[in-house]
């Protein structure tokens, strides 16, 4: 099993800004501020953690390739470890923006020695995440920041960080893999058959760090075969139903806005296994189908929203009676700010599940598409289900499916852009269940 690591010589997948940071650690030729740019679960954060801890750690050891590492033993490691440390500072949105008083906060401790280490080290997550107000006030501390503090960019998108930041920030880029090397690494490092790393890998929607924390964990997977299009759609809304009890058992261990927060960013991260597997499951039916029923796109449309609605409704009770609890340790004015940073979450955690979804079925027909052109099966993200795949591409119909990619792609950038959410899903379906006649052949 793979123990949560520290440690450069511990990241995956990403020689290439782990040879440039170790090399100006090697220098000690350290930057003011550094801009991580790659996508989601890439390793951004893993690695900004490793580079803090080399550079705080009590006792570095040298490694076989040359290098120093952290030792992952020392006071200064255990506590980035747990994000404890007192010189290294996360900053997190609060609801969906990094805010303007935050970074504020964060200018007054620039100025503080650091307490425990060498480097006062803020890491900023998601950088693309700061407003107007928040990176003129960042800019700002850039400007003026002492020796000795250090600022540590995460983003993914580079174009929501504002010309005037990222001039200033020496750049790392972190590219995302290929399924293939993402498997292959999973392969050695995970101690689980083949087809159940393939398995995982492909419900995680290839994310390599979400994969590796539901294959490093105790659980067991359940195959899930022969499932018709209802059955799976029962399944998937099932799973998606206990969502609002997973959280009120979990939430029910916050004792304070911090440690809630920390509760909800963490949630809000790893979407639990058989949720996964059943969306999987679910949109391999509509994707495989060669005509889906009639009334399908509403009805799911209409069954899914309900769904999220009552999920956000459960999170916001349990939210609501633990904000009510905590009347005696805050202020009022301060619990009424986080009530409403925590509202504006929970839209975002309902957001996410639709997004998924979507997703997930936009994977299945860039796979059709792939394989046509390339009959390549190590291009496939959903290779556990590669027979299915390459089965689809024999049919006659199977164009009309890769063309379902185009309306596909359209919608899902109308509804990041926010348009009615409802309207894009009922349409994508439509579009997707239309004009494709039964495969008599
Ligand atoms: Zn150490």
């Amino acid at each position: 099993m793979v123990v949560a690591s520290l440690k450069f010589q511990g990241v995956f997948l990403q020689d290439e800004p782990v040879r440039s940071l170790v090399n100006s650690l090697s220098k000690n030729k350290i930057f003011q501020t550094y801009l991580f740019l790659g996508s989601e679960s890439v390793g951004k954060r893993r690695v900004a953690k490793a580079f803090a801890a080399t550079l705080e750690c009590l006792s570095p050891q040298p490694t076989n390739e040359g290098f120093w590492d952290c030792c992952e033993k020392c006071l200064s490691c255990k506590r980035i470890l747990l994000d404890t440390h007192p010189d290294v500072t996360f900053l997190t949105p609060i609801g969906t923006e990094i805010r303007v008083d935050q970074v504020r906060r964060m200018h007054e401790m620039a100025f503080l020695n650091p307490f425990l280490g060498k480097w006062r080290i803020f890491i900023i997550d998601p950088a693309d995440r700061l407003n107007e107000f928040s990176s003129n006030s960042l800019l700002k501390i850039l400007e003026e920041a002492p020796p000795r503090v250090l600022f540590i960019l995460l983003a993914k998108n580079p174009d929501r960080i504002v010309n005037t930041i990222k001039s200033r920030a020496v750049k790392i880029y972190f590219r995302s893999p290929s399924h293939q090397s993402a498997r292959d690494t999973l392969y050695k490092i995970i101690n689980r058959p083949p087809d159940e790393i393939c398995m995982i890998y492909s419900a995680c929607d290839g994310l390599f760090g979400m994969t590796l924390q539901h294959l490093s964990s105790q659980e067991t997977f359940v195959q899930n075969q022969g499932k018709t299009l209802g059955e799976s759609q029962v399944w998937y809304l099932s799973e998606l139903g206990k969502i609002g009890a997973e959280f009120q058992n979990l939430f029910s261990h916050a004792n304070s806005l911090e440690f809630a927060q920390k509760i909800f960013e963490g949630f809000k991260s790893v979407s639990p296994i058989t949720l996964l597997l059943a969306r999987k499951a679910f949109t391999r039916e509509i994707a495989l189908s060669p005509f889906l029923p009639a009334a399908f796109p509403t009805l799911f449309t209409k069954y899914l929203f309900e769904k999220i609605d009552r999920m956000k409704l459960e999170i916001r009770h349990q939210i609501n009676s633990f904000l009510a609890g905590q009347k005696e340790n805050y202020s009022s004015s301060l619990l009424k700010v986080v009530g409403e940073q925590f509202q504006q979450m929970i839209e975002d955690l309902g957001n996410r599940h639709v997004l998924d979804f979507f997703q997930s079925l936009l994977f299945w027909h860039s796979d059709f598409f792939r394989f046509k052109n390339t009959q390549d099966v190590t291009l496939l993200l959903n290779l556990d289900r590669k027979e299915d795949i390459m089965n689809l591409s024999r049919r006659h119909w199977a164009t009309k499916k890769i063309e379902c990619l185009k309306s596909l792609l359209s919608n899902f950038d109308l509804f990041a852009h926010n348009v009615n959410p409802t309207l894009i899903l009922e349409d994508t379906l439509m579009r997707i269940g239309e004009n494709i006649p039964w495969d008599v052949a």
